[in-house]
């Protein structure tokens, strides 16, 4: 078989049409888009395929939203249900499907914002900030705000403050409280929220701006980890809690020691 003939190694004029033809609906159509993005956190390993949820604002008070109970891998846009804003009542799409289990979560934000997008999902490392005592995430983030590479500077303000936050308190999944807390947290000018022991979710003007803030977040959370991990230290270490920064050390090390004798 001739090199350039290989399928997938040199794109053919016809798959850069498909290419075109999908980007367009992609951006020319919100409910296209909204189970386009869910596919793809699942597929990246953002979350499971019965986890995480994405919504779109519409024009007249309506949001396009993820159905639950749905293996997002097999999300199509026939399968997204609308909801108005206001009133959280159906507004129209397949009536065999219910709304994500945290529509009160995405409409709260969108009565409290003017966000024009709003992704969840349970990235590991962003899972695994969440999961941390007290106020340990808070800080990673704040360090991880000043100590970000350069490619993610924009990630921070101007005043060197973080866009995002871990809730102060534990509330239930699903719940009125948890909506009210995230809303409020967006409201005073967040773009990323982690919810305690859950996960981030995040908004956005665009459904890219939404979609690179878990992506970012996670990236700079991973990263943070496998450098304490090696016993690396992050630029602005004295920023890390020293409780935290020793079980890293402690983790890294043990780990090396089991890379070590699995070599020998
Ligand atoms: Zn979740």
């Amino acid at each position: 078989m001739a090199h350039g003939s290989f399928p997938g190694r040199n794109p053919t004029p016809s798959s850069f049409r498909e290419r075109e033809r999908l980007i367009n609906q992609l951006q020319a159509d919100p409910v296209f888009r909204v189970a386009w993005e869910m596919n793809q956190l699942v597929e990246h390993g953002y979350c499971t395929p019965m986890g995480g949820n994405v919504s779109m604002r519409l024009s007249n008070g309506i949001m396009a939203v993820t159905p639950a109970h749905v293996d997002k891998r097999l999300l199509l846009p026939d399968d997204i249900v609308y909801v108005n804003i206001a009133s959280g009542n159906y507004d129209g799409g397949p009536k065999h499907r219910q709304p994500t289990s945290e529509t009160d979560l995405h409409r709260e934000i969108y009565q409290q914002t003017e966000a024009a997008a709003i992704v969840h999902a349970h990235p590991r490392s962003t899972v695994f900030l969440a999961q941390l005592d007290g106020n340990m995430g808070q800080q990673l983030i704040n360090a991880l705000s000043t100590g970000v590479p350069e490619y993610a500077v924009s990630w921070a303000t101007d005043e060197g403050d973080a866009k995002a936050s871990v809730t102060k308190e534990y509330e239930m999944m699903w719940s009125k409280e948890l909506a009210r807390q995230v809303a409020t947290e967006f409201a005073q000018g967040k773009t990323i929220v982690v919810m305690r022991n859950h996960g981030p979710i995040a908004i956005g003007a665009t459904m890219t701006q939404a979609v690179e803030q878990i992506m970012l977040l996670e990236e700079l959370c991973s990263h943070a980890l496998l450098k304490a991990m090696f016993g690396q230290q992050l630029l602005h270490t004295e920023a890390i809690p020293e409780q935290l920064r020793g079980n890293l050390v402690t983790a890294g090390t043990s780990y090396l020691k089991m890379v070590n004798e699995g070599n020998k």
